[in-house]
């Protein structure tokens, strides 16, 4: 196996094998596959094998891979020289097509969600004079050190409770509250609430699996920020430009201070921003004091890359991904309750995840990170690897969203349908 090889080869010059600890198989167990090329809804690994693609990059592959059109844009930039140092038109039309989309008024770009999250605390910090920001369990914002608390993602896939390297001093500002509960974070601000600068949230967490909002949450966090005099952080690296045309913004409505966006906004390349009120951000620099800058912040390629990928993402495609996305979730659902496995499945939009829990408390929905917790891992490994051997390339940890793209079409929805056979039995065979 060429992929097995690669992984030893990888091992001896990177930690662990892989440039991202969400790429490894370590919760899953077995050798990452090594890929070499992506179709539509299909990636291709070193050893020839081809895979119905429910990752898509970890979301920014919206379209599907190698779309033709993308591939045409960026080629046209390249050719044009990969990078000036100087302003573009490509970054302004993207900006405008960012902020007609979603209720910023500016954006910054930046090459990374890690960036611009960071950036974003900086900015509610330098904005307010604050110090603190609080988080939830479970919600990761990048590898921030401020925000690596509890942080959900590879961090709890990989059963790392803190993260060595990262200063008491510099989390001593963080304040940790369990997500979807209001009276954690007024006892927060009852006790903090003039030095909390912000509060930073996924909008709708992905992150732990899929955790969306209880009702009204999310209206709940921007009042109480907006009464305190903090500013609101809706983290749409994930869900932006793919729940809807404007993100989770596109299902509550709930207007932020501040956002930050990444992943379908580069369509495959490192491009992100973050973004808000007018007044907010005229604080940065140059206009303002509040220093943030990027050699390659704006690069024309991932800017054409991901200006060409909003372009092509209209109203149809996401009628597309939704109704997709719904008949994959129905195809998991019959198939596990056929072989009698316990689950849970939770959606936001075409985001959605399942989760391998035996029972939940009362309602039957999963609200925070400790009901994501409950699940039986071995039985998402064993679901894992029988859908891998059936052709289908799943996030290798149960604390992740299943993500889909405007390429699957009904032959890739047959191969589902007969991966979940076996995939099922494998979970079932699993005692708890
Ligand atoms: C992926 C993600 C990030 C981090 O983005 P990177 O580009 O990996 O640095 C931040 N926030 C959320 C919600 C994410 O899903």
């Amino acid at each position: 196996m060429q992929s097995a090889s690669l992984f030893e080869r990888a091992s001896a010059v990177t930690p662990g094998g892989v440039n991202s600890p969400v790429r490894a198989f370590r919760a899953v167990g077995g050798v990452p596959r090594f890929m070499t090329s992506g179709d539509g809804c299909h990636i291709t690994d070193v050893d020839g094998n081809t895979y119905l693609d429910l990752v898509c990059s970890w979301g920014p592959m919206l379209l599907g891979h190698a779309h033709p059109e993308v591939i045409a844009a960026v080629q046209a930039a390249v050719s044009r020289g990969t990078s000036y140092g100087t302003p573009t038109q490509t970054e302004v039309e993207l900006g405008e097509e960012i902020v007609a989309r979603t209720p910023v008024d500016k954006v910054r770009l930046v090459s990374s969600g890690t960036e611009a999250t960071m950036s974003a605390l900086r900015l509610a910090r330098g904005a307010t004079g604050r110090d603190k920001i609080v988080k939830f369990a479970g919600c990761y914002h990048g590898h921030v050190d401020a925000l690596l608390a509890q942080a959900g993602s590879g961090v709890i896939t990989l059963g790392i409770p803190g993260t060595p390297g990262v200063t008491e001093a510099t989390t001593a500002d963080t304040i940790v509250l369990p997500y979807n509960d209001q009276a954690a974070v007024s006892a927060a601000f009852a006790q903090y609430g003039d030095l909390i600068a912000a509060v930073i949230t996924e909008a709708s967490p992905g992150n732990m699996g899929v955790v969306p909002p209880a009702d009204n949450f999310n209206a709940f966090l921007a009042k109480t920020c907006t009464d305190n005099g903090a500013l609101f952080i809706s983290d749409e690296v994930m869900t932006g430009f793919r729940i809807t045309k404007s993100g989770w913004y596109g299902v509550d409505g709930v207007q932020p201070d501040l956002m930050t966006f990444g992943k379908v906004m580069g369509g495959g390349f490192p491009a992100a921003a973050f973004g808000g009120r007018a007044d907010i951000m005229s604080q940065l620099a140059p206009e303002g004091s509040v220093y943030q800058a990027g050699t390659l912040s704006g690069n024309p390629i991932a800017t054409m890359a991901g200006l060409t990928t909003l372009r092509l993402a209209t109203d149809d495609v996401y009628a597309k991904l939704d109704e997709t996305s719904l008949t994959i979730q129905r195809l998991v659902a019959t198939a596990l309750e056929k072989e009698g496995v316990p689950h849970v499945i939770q959606a936001a939009g075409n985001l959605f995840s399942v989760f391998f829990v035996d029972s939940t408390e009362g309602s039957g929905v999963i609200r925070d990170f400790a009901g994501a917790g409950a699940q039986v891992l071995p039985r998402f490994a064993a679901f894992f690897h029988a859908m891998l051997d059936a052709g289908v390339y799943l996030p290798p940890s149960a604390f992740e969203a299943w993500f889909v793209s405007a390429a699957i079409d009904d032959d890739a929805l047959a191969d589902l349908e007969s991966a979940l056979v076996p995939a099922a039995r494998a979970a079932a065979a699993v005692q708890n």
